[in-house]
C-alpha cells in the first residue's frame, strides 16, 4: 500500500511539475518574443528619426560607406536600397552580402511599409529577430537581434528543473509515509476491535467491508458454538445407552442375574443397543447432509407416489398402535434426491406415529397449491406447545424427553428433514394444537 501511494504520487508530482514547467516557458517565451520584436521596432524608428540614412541618400548612395559604426551591441542594422542591394551593414561587409530582395521581412516593408520575421540562426539554440521598416526615399531599414529559443530556454531551466523533481519526490516519499500511516492506523485500530459492534468504521467506505467480514466472523464463532453444543449433545446422548449396556453386562458377568429376568435384561441390552444404532445412523446423516459437496441425485419424481411408497412401509407399525395410516391426494411432480425424500417422509410419518395418542390417526395429503407441489403430514397426537414450536427442528431438542427416548427417538428426526428441506429449496411450516395434533407442512 505504501509503495502504491509513493508511486501515485510521485506519478501526479512529476505530471504536475512537467506541465507546468512546459505551461509557464510557453507563456514567458510568448511574453519574451514579444518583448523583443517590440524593442526591434523602437530601435529601428529612432535610428529612422535620426535621419541618419535619409541625409546619407541624399548625399548619393555612396556616402554609406561612410557610415560610422552605428550599433557596437548584439544589434545588427542593415540598409538596403529599392532593388535589394546592401547599402550598409554595421556587422558584415557589404561585399559579400547578395541581393536582399528576397528576404519575406523586406518584401514585405517594400509592399506594405514594414515587414517583420524569425529565422532560425545557424547556431542551434538561437532565432534571429528581423523587422524592416521603409524610408520616404525608397529604402528599406532592417534591424535584427538574436535571441534564445525555446528549447535553448527550457535546457537551461533543466538542471533546476531537475533538482525540483529530486526535491518533490523525496516529499511525496515522506508525505506517502506519514499518510499510509494515518490511513492505516484508525484501520488497525478496527482490527483489533472487531467483536465490538459498536466500534464505528473510520472510513465510511470501508462499512460493506467491515459488516461484511463481522458477519462472516459471527457466523464462524455460532458454527464453532454449534458444534460444540452438538459433540457435547453427542456424548451425552451415547452414554446414557453404553453405560445401561455396561451395567447390564457387568451383573451377567458376575452371575448375578436369575433364570428368570434374563431374557427382560438381554431386551434391555438390546433395546438400548438399537438406542445406539439409531443414534449413530442419524449423526451420520446428518454429517453428511452439512457436507454441501456430496453429489445428489436430483430426478424427476412423483411426490405422490414416493410418499405411497413410505406409507407402506410404516403401515405395520402404525397397526401396531393401533393408527391409522391414510393417504390421499394427487400426483405432484418434483425434481428431487430420491433416497433423501423417502428420509424425510419416513422422519415425519415416524413421529405421527410415535407422538400420536392410542386409536389416533395420521393423514399425508399431496397437493398443488399456486403450482407448488405440496405435503402436509397430519395427526391427531398430543402437539407440541405454541412456544416451543420454532425450537423442534433444533439438533437434540425434545418437548417430552422420555416419550422421546421410549419409542425409540434421537431428538435428530426434523432437524434432518429441515436440512433435506433446504437442500431442495422447499419450505416447512409446523402447525399445532396441544392435545389435537399437529400438521406439518412441505411446500416445494
Ligand atoms: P425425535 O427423534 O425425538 O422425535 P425430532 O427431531 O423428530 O426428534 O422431533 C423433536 C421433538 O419434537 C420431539 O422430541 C417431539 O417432542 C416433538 N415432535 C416432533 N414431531 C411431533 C409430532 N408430530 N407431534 C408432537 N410432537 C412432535
Amino acid at each position: 500500500m505504501k509503495q502504491k501511494i509513493n508511486i501515485r504520487l510521485s506519478m501526479i508530482a512529476l505530471i504536475a511539475i512537467v506541465t507546468t514547467t512546459i505551461g509557464i516557458t510557453l507563456v514567458y517565451y510568448n511574453l519574451f518574443q514579444g518583448q523583443v520584436r517590440r524593442d526591434l521596432k523602437q530601435n529601428a524608428v529612432l535610428l529612422v528619426e535620426t535621419e541618419i540614412f535619409q541625409n546619407a541618400y541624399a548625399n548619393g548612395k555612396e556616402s554609406a560607406e561612410n557610415l560610422e559604426h552605428l550599433s557596437e551591441g548584439n544589434l545588427r542594422i542593415t540598409w538596403i536600397d529599392a532593388d535589394g542591394t546592401v547599402l550598409y551593414d554595421n556587422d558584415t561587409d557589404i561585399s559579400g552580402l547578395s541581393n536582399h530582395l528576397n528576404r519575406p521581412e523586406i518584401q514585405m516593408a517594400f509592399e506594405k511599409g514594414e515587414g517583420e520575421s524569425t529565422r532560425r540562426s545557424d547556431t542551434m539554440n538561437m532565432n534571429t529577430f528581423y523587422y524592416a521598416l521603409l524610408l520616404n526615399n525608397g529604402t528599406v531599414l532592417r534591424v535584427s537581434t538574436q535571441a534564445r529559443n525555446i528549447i535553448s530556454v527550457l535546457v537551461t531551466a533543466l538542471p533546476v528543473i531537475a533538482i525540483i523533481i529530486v526535491l518533490v519526490l523525496l516529499g511525496c516519499v515522506l508525505i506517502g509515509h506519514f499518510l499510509t500511516r494515518q490511513l492505516m492506523r484508525p484501520m488497525e485500530e478496527m482490527a483489533e476491535h472487531l467483536d465490538d459492534n459498536n466500534q464505528i468504521p473510520a472510513y465510511k467506505e470501508l462499512e460493506p467491508f467491515v459488516d461484511k467480514i463481522r458477519s462472516q466472523h459471527e457466523n464462524i464463532l455460532a458454527a464453532a458454538k454449534s458444534r460444540q453444543d452438538f459433540t457435547a449433545n453427542v456424548s451425552h446422548e451415547l452414554k446414557t445407552p453404553i453405560t445401561a449396556i455396561s451395567g447390564y453386562a457387568e451383573l451377567i458377568e458376575n452371575h448375578l442375574i436369575d433364570k428368570e429376568v434374563e431374557t427382560h435384561i438381554a431386551g434391555q441390552i438390546r433395546h438400548n443397543a438399537d438406542r445406539l444404532l439409531s443414534l449413530v445412523n442419524d449423526i451420520i446423516k446428518l454429517s453428511e447432509l452439512d457436507h454441501k459437496e456430496i453429489p445428489r441425485k436430483f430426478e424427476q419424481m412423483d411426490l405422490l407416489e414416493v410418499t405411497r411408497e413410505c406409507v407402506n412401509e410404516y403401515m405395520p407399525m402404525a397397526a401396531q398402535r393401533n393408527i391409522t395410516l391414510t393417504i390421499s391426494g394427487i400426483s405432484a411432480g418434483i425434481i428431487a434426491d430420491r433416497s433423501l425424500i423417502r428420509e424425510m417422509i419416513d422422519n415425519l410419518i415416524q413421529n405421527g406415529i410415535r407422538y400420536n395418542k392410542e386409536n389416533g390417526s395420521l393423514f399425508l395429503h399431496v397437493t398443488i397449491e399456486d403450482g407448488h407441489p405440496m405435503l402436509s403430514v397430519k395427526d391427531t397426537g398430543i402437539g407440541i406447545p405454541a412456544n416451543q414450536l420454532d425450537r423442534v427442528f433444533e439438533r437434540f431438542y425434545r418437548v417430552d424427553k422420555s416419550r422421546s427416548r421410549e419409542t425409540g427417538g434421537t431428538g435428530l428426526g426434523l432437524a434432518i428433514v429441515k436440512h433435506i428441506v433446504e437442500i431442495h429449496s422447499a419450505e416447512v411450516s409446523i402447525e399445532s394444537v396441544v392435545d389435537q395434533g399437529s400438521n406439518i407442512i412441505i411446500r416445494f
